[in-house]
């Protein structure tokens, strides 16, 4: 078993649940279930994860997920402060700490 993919929003990894089943591949989620424990753990920890059953497959797998890396809508945003622009991930300014 090979994890292929995780993302924060369920959506994007049931979608890419399907598309790797739509090509045969076996799949299971992980995590489904741990959104309860949200606050507790690291995020990343509680993100829906899809495993690839067979690691053999794990090439054709990750091409065929290659779509839903595409640019997602950027959320990034600006300081006030400086104006630099900062990832969505920082919750202050990585240049000015604002
Ligand atoms: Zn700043």
């Amino acid at each position: 078993m090979i994890r292929v993919y995780s993302h924060s929003n369920p959506f994007f990894v049931y979608n890419a649940k399907n598309i790797l089943e739509a090509n045969y591949l076996k799949v299971e989620l992980r995590n489904e279930f741990s959104a309860g424990a949200v606050g507790e753990l690291p995020p990343t920890d509680n993100w829906l994860e899809l495993w690839l059953f067979d690691d053999i497959h794990v090439e054709l797998a990750k091409k065929l997920l290659r779509c839903l890396d595409s640019p997602s809508p950027s959320v990034d945003w600006r300081c006030k402060n400086c104006s630099e622009i900062n990832g969505e991930n920082f919750d202050f300014c990585w240049n000015c700490q604002q």
